[in-house]
C-alpha cells in the first residue's frame, strides 16, 4: 500500500513536472532548420558595397554584426542560432535540416571544394552543439557545385557528403545517399515508423542533368516501394526534402518542379497518404504550407514549409522585398501517430539584433494563432480556407510568412497568390484557383457596400 502510494505520488509528480504526455511518451518535439546560406565573405564593415559578396550589386547599408537584409548569413548568425536552439529546446528527440548551405553568388565564386567545405563547417557546429541528436539531413539545390545541377548519379558530392554525415546515416542509408542524394530509415530506429529523406532537387527545372531524365536517379521507383513496404509493415512515415512541389506564394505561376515531376510527385503522395503523416521542405526562405486532397477532394496531407535561416532578399524578378527575418521552427508531434500537434516558430528580428543584442523570441505557436485543434490535414485545411474568406486571419499568416518582416497590406492580388499556392500544389488545379480567387475578388471589389464592411473590419485587425 505505501509502495502504491508512493508509487503514485511518483507518477503525479513526474506529470506535473513534465507533462504528462512526454512521461507517457505520447508527445516529442524536434526542430527544424532550412536555408542557412552561410556567407563567409560577410564583413561588418562601413562601405556598403564591401559587405559581402551575395548582396550582388546591392549596396548594404544597414549591416550589423548578425547580418544584412540584402546577405546571406554571416557566421555571428549561424553560431547565434545553433546556440539558441540549445537554449529553446536542448534536447529535441531528432533535427530536421533541409540544406541550403552555401551563399546566393555565381558559380565562379564557388567550386567543389568551397561547397563542401560550408557543409562540412555547418554540420561541424551542429553536432558539436548537439552531439547526441540524431539529425536527418537532406541536400538543398545550394549543396552542389555548379548549383542546382545535382546528378542523377554518383559523384564526389554525394560521396564526401555521405562521409560528412556518417554519425547520422545509418549503413544502408549511406548507399543509397551516394548514389541518388536520398535515404530511408526507421525513426530514431523505432519499429513501425519511417524517414523517407528525398533529393527533390533532381526535379527542379534549373537542373539540367535530369532534363531527359524519367526517373532520375530511381527515385520515384525506389519511393513507391519503400512506402509500399512501409504500408504492408503499417507504418507511418515523416518526408523530408528540400524544393518543395507546387508554387511560390511569392510569385504568381511561379513553380519549381518541371511539370512530369510534380504531377508524379503529386501522384505518390495521393498513392501512400494514409502513411504519410507529414512532409517537412525548405527552399522558399518563407514560413507557409502545401495542401495535398483526395481525388474527392478531402485533405489529405500536408507540406509544412519552414523559414529560413537566411534573411537574404530573393533577386527573384517580380517579387517585391522578398527578405525575411531569421526564423527556426519546433515540432511538436504525437510519438504514437506522427501527428504534427503544433508548431511554434522563433526568430531574430535582424534590426533589434544588429541594435542591441540576439533576441531569439517566440514569433507564434500555430494553434493559438491560426485558432485550429492541431496541424493535421483537416485543420490546416481549416486555415486555408479561412485565409480565403477572413482578411485578419489571411494578413497575420502574411506576417508570419516573412517572419514579421514585411508588415505592409497582404490586398487581393496577394490573397489570391498565397491561398492558391498553399491550396494547389497541382499545375491546372492552381490555374484553375486563380481564375476562381480572382473573380471573387473582382466579385467584392464590384460590391460597394460589402467594400465598406470589409474595410471596416479591416480596420480592426
Ligand atoms: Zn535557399
Ligand atoms: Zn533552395
Amino acid at each position: 500500500m505505501t509502495v502504491t502510494m508512493a508509487t503514485m505520488r511518483t507518477i503525479l509528480l513526474s506529470c506535473l513536472l513534465f507533462t504528462c504526455g512526454k512521461v507517457l511518451g505520447l508527445s516529442g518535439n524536434f526542430w527544424h532548420i532550412t536555408d542557412i546560406h552561410w556567407d563567409p565573405t560577410y564583413k561588418h564593415t562601413e562601405n556598403p558595397e564591401l559587405v559581402c559578396a551575395s548582396s550582388g550589386k546591392r549596396p548594404a547599408p544597414s549591416a550589423g554584426k548578425f547580418g544584412d537584409y540584402l546577405c546571406d548569413a554571416p557566421w555571428d548568425l549561424i553560431n547565434s542560432t545553433v546556440y539558441a536552439m540549445k537554449y529553446i529546446l536542448p534536447d529535441p528527440d531528432f533535427i530536421v535540416w533541409t540544406g541550403d548551405d552555401t551563399a546566393h553568388v555565381p558559380n565562379e565564386d564557388l567550386g567543389e571544394e568551397a561547397v563542401l567545405s560550408i557543409i562540412s563547417n555547418l554540420t561541424h557546429i551542429i553536432k558539436l552543439v548537439f552531439p547526441n541528436t540524431k539529425v536527418y539531413s537532406a541536400l538543398g539545390n545550394h549543396d552542389y557545385h555548379p548549383k542546382n545541377q545535382l546528378p542523377p548519379a554518383q559523384n564526389n558530392i554525394y560521396e564526401q557528403t555521405a562521409q560528412l554525415w556518417q554519425g547520422w546515416l545509418e549503413p544502408e542509408s549511406q548507399t543509397t545517399f551516394r548514389t541518388g542524394g536520398y535515404y530511408t530509415e526507421n525513426l530514431l530506429n523505432r519499429p513501425g515508423y519511417r524517414v523517407v529523406v528525398l533529393n527533390t532537387n533532381l526535379y527542379y527545372d534549373q537542373n539540367k542533368a535530369t532534363e531527359e531524365v524519367d526517373d532520375p536517379a530511381g527515385q520515384f521507383n525506389w519511393a513507391d516501394h519503400v512506402l509500399t513496404e512501409a504500408a504492408n509493415n503499417k507504418e507511418k512515415v515523416y518526408i523530408i526534402g528540400h524544393v518543395p512541389p507546387g508554387f511560390f506564394e511569392k510569385k504568381r505561376s511561379k513553380p519549381w518542379f518541371r511539370p512530369n515531376f510534380n504531377k508524379r510527385y503529386l501522384e505518390l503522395i495521393q498513392k501512400h497518404h494514409s502513411l504519410i503523416i507529414g512532409q517537412f521542405f525548405g527552399h522558399h526562405h518563407t514560413d507557409s504550407f502545401r495542401m495535398f486532397y483526395s481525388s474527392e477532394g478531402s485533405p489529405i496531407s500536408t507540406m509544412f514549409l519552414t523559414p529560413g535561416v537566411t534573411p537574404w532578399k530573393t533577386t527573384l524578378p517580380g517579387v517585391i522585398d522578398g527578405a525575411n527575418n531569421p526564423g527556426i521552427r519546433v515540432f511538436e508531434y504525437d510519438t504514437q501517430t506522427l501527428l504534427v500537434k503544433d508548431m511554434v516558430t522563433y526568430y531574430l528580428n535582424l534590426t533589434h539584433a544588429n541594435m542591441a543584442q540576439a533576441r531569439w523570441e517566440k514569433e507564434y505557436r500555430f494553434t493559438e494563432s491560426f485558432r485550429v485543434p492541431d496541424a493535421s490535414p483537416a485543420s490546416m485545411h481549416q486555415a486555408v480556407e479561412r485565409m480565403a474568406s477572413d482578411r485578419c486571419y489571411l494578413q497575420k499568416y502574411y506576417e508570419f510568412n516573412s517572419v514579421n518582416y514585411d508588415l505592409t497590406e497582404c490586398n487581393s492580388d496577394c490573397r489570391v497568390d498565397h491561398v492558391c499556392a498553399a491550396r494547389e500544389v497541382d499545375f491546372e488545379r492552381y490555374e484553375h484557383c486563380l481564375e476562381k480567387e480572382r473573380a471573387s475578388s473582382t466579385g467584392v471589389a464590384m460590391l460597394p457596400v460589402l467594400s465598406v464592411v470589409i474595410s471596416l473590419v479591416w480596420a480592426s485587425c
